[in-house]
């Protein structure tokens, strides 16, 4: 417990110093790989905290980092025996360390580190390894006794197959128009089911008249067992019970030192691990939503439903945090303003809510990311998800700026805006106002967009189905988009001039257009919800402004340039686009919904796509960043924890070793 890692530390010097190391003296990128690089980043203020609310932030974190092995599994049933064999070559084979092959296998393995599991983290492809079968059994051959485990070495063939055979679960999450989206997918939600048999399971729960529903299907995999459905819970005694026993053990740590409103929440996130029922989940929502005054604060728990291609079953993931004080006065004033943005919405007014109620903002200080937020996260989070719990007592949202601060202080001057954006007066714009534009955006996204607006009578929610999260991205950006370029942002202090507004549209046409394109392999389609929505908003955008020439494809010097000619109608777009995004939604109208994504934010035009991933292999840049974590070490006197340091590990492959060998609780197969 009272260990203090001295390795752990990437430069020498006292450790209560740690924090105060200039942000130019830090070392941002610990690590590079394939199209990934890993950031440190920093917990500013974490020092300063309250010694109950160290303790806090400490025992959530070790929770957080114990649900891992869910999220592996969850991916992908076969991502354990993976993980656990690649692991036990790296750390046991005594033959030649270097060459071609061997680097090869250190990076195939850093990359299912990275995406927790087999296939890649954005695109759900399965990753092709660059080393051979042949190697691969060698490296096996090689291998002291007893360094595998029995079950892996039985189940060799079948894990080969899995790495090698590419017609083998080729990809996580299918969404392809006319097929089986269960059965072609590599997730492991479900096991035997095909689609038509798991949508009729969840409709016939669902009860019409019932307006506080629960989230079905949210915490279990479905499967059939003697020709009959059933779920496997995900709950203590239940599937996945050795990772949650731990979760559960930190999490009465934590309730222990909480403060009286935050103890009563983690007893009943508590509560819901320990019986899987879903109206104790939404209970805990509730709690955790009306708890606005801790300063300390965390997500953990089966949350998102990116990975279940019918949108029921949720990944496990954490963040811990804190908040940042001075820059969640900005979103207070985002939040305090709620009404006007709804009332002054370009959406339908029978859309509009007439009361906009308890939309919480504020940006945080990540201290841990967890499970599905690690390494790879997001930059902001608005939660809960229910429907019915947004709508009775709203939803809270957040932005973290430390991770955008690592990932703006880890990009400077890398050559990319010199590269894409054609006109001096974007780059400048995007440098001096870059930064806020961003965080502004996130703001306004999470605290106002995924908030506004309501349903018709009659509509649950869950038409628009694998179209769902896209086109719920598209409504939040949208609104960001709309509000950033209005005077009244001016009028309120959030923005000093609208050259921020302008900073942000040049570059999400430019992103959502062209640049993103980075992250695609030729020939492959936009897969994941928030670049199909990107995509969905530039390529519309562009088509709908011809006329006035709004948005216009530059070429010079035999490059292609996006720029956008008039900010002020680009503005006009992003109104109109919204107005009909939201009645998608209001009214459940699927089809509309279908042909808006299907026609805009899928199909990738091969010549753009080429030039883009040739201009950018230039700059021998990585599109994909995750993180790694800092640590907490308890300082022990007599007994008793007297403080937490913490300490900013700069070795990737170190971090993820050490969790597979201290916080991996599961079977290989479960
Ligand atoms: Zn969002």
């Amino acid at each position: 417990m009272c260990a203090i890692i001295m390795g752990a530390f990437s430069c020498g010097g006292p450790k209560q110093e740690m924090q105060d190391v200039k942000n130019e003296d830090f070392v941002w990128v610990a690590d590079t790989f394939d199209d990934v690089r890993v950031l440190r980043y920093q917990v500013p203020g974490f020092d300063q905290l309250p010694l109950n609310e160290k303790l806090f932030v400490y025992y959530m974190s070790e929770a957080a980092v114990c649900g891992r092995d869910i999220l592996f599994d969850q991916n992908c049933r076969e991502n354990l025996s993976v993980r656990r064999t690649l692991e036990a070559i790296y750390n046991d084979y005594n033959g030649e360390r270097k060459g071609a092959e061997w680097n090869a296998f250190t990076t195939y393995l850093k990359k299912v580190w990275f995406a927790n599991g087999i296939h890649h983290h954005y695109s759900n492809d399965k990753f092709t390894p660059g080393f051979s079968r042949e190697y691969f059994e060698g490296l096996l051959a090689a291998l002291p006794g007893g360094s595998l485990p029995e079950d892996l070495k039985e189940a060799m063939g079948r894990i080969e197959a899995v790495i090698f055979d590419p017609e083998v679960m080729p990809l996580r999450v299918n969404q392809a128009v006319g097929a089986d989206m269960l059965l072609t997918s590599a997730m492991n939600y479900y096991e035997g089911v095909t689609q038509k048999e798991a949508e009729e399971f969840y409709a016939a729960m669902a009860d019409p008249a019932d307006p506080t529903p629960p989230s079905w299907g949210l915490n279990s995999k479905l499967i059939k067992e003697n020709g009959k459905l059933v779920e496997r819970v995900w709950k203590v005694g239940g599937m996945y019970s050795p990772a949650i026993e731990k979760i559960v053990e930190w999490l009465e740590k934590a309730a222990a030192v909480a403060n009286p409103t935050q103890r009563v929440m983690v007893e009943s996130l508590i509560e819901y691990y320990r019986t899987g029922d879903l109206c104790e989940f939404d209970r805990f929502n509730i709690l955790w939503v009306q708890d606005t005054v801790s300063n300390t604060d965390f997500v953990n728990g089966f949350t998102e439903t990116y990975g279940d291609p019918l949108g029921y079953k949720a990944s496990w993931e954490s963040v811990v945090n804190f908040k940042n004080r001075e820059a969640t006065r900005r979103t207070e004033v985002i939040s305090a303003n709620a009404q006007w943005f709804e009332d002054h919405s370009p959406i339908d007014d029978s859309f509009k809510k007439e009361e906009v109620k308890g939309v919480s903002a504020k940006v945080i200080t990540a201290a841990m990311l967890g499970g599905d937020c690690y390494p790879a996260t997001p930059i902001g989070i608005n939660l809960p998800n229910a429907d019915w719990i947004r709508r009775d007592h709203g939803s809270k949202s957040v932005t973290i700026q430390n991770i955008t601060d690592a990932i703006g202080e880890a990009a400077k001057g890398n050559g990319f805006n010199e590269e894409f954006v054609l006109r001096e007066a974007d780059r400048e714009r995007m440098a001096t106002w870059g930064g806020l534009a961003d965080n502004l955006h996130t703001d306004m996204h999470e605290c106002l967009g995924h908030g506004s607006g309501k349903l018709a009578p009659g509509v649950r929610g869950d038409e628009l189905k694998n179209y769902g999260s896209t086109l719920e991205e598209t409504r939040a950006d949208l609104f960001a988009l709309y509000f950033m370029g209005d005077p009244k942002m001016v009028e309120l202090g959030l923005i000093p001039t609208l050259d921020v507004a302008w900073a942000e549209y040049a570059k999400y046409i430019m992103n959502g257009y062209m640049t993103q394109l980075t992250r695609i392999q030729p020939g492959k389609d936009v897969e994941q919800a928030h670049m199909r929505n990107r995509k969905l908003i530039a390529e519309w955008c562009y088509e709908h402004g011809m006329i006035g020439n709004v948005i216009e494809k530059v070429t010079e010097g035999g490059k292609t340039y996006i720029v956008v000619n008039d900010f002020e109608k680009l503005r006009g777009l992003f109104g109109a686009l919204l107005r009909e995004v939201q009645r998608i939604k209001s009214e459940g109208d699927f089809e509309a919904g279908r042909a808006l994504v299907e026609k805009y934010a899928v199909k990738v035009d091969p010549t753009l796509h080429a030039e883009v991933l040739e201009r950018y292999e230039r700059l021998n840049l990585q599109p994909y960043t995750g993180f790694i974590n800092p640590e907490y070490l308890p300082v022990m006197e007599n007994g008793e924890i007297v403080d937490i340091r913490i300490a900013y590990p700069d070795d990737y492959a170190g971090q993820m070793l050490n969790y597979s060998k201290h916080y991996s609780f599961l079977p290989s197969q479960n």
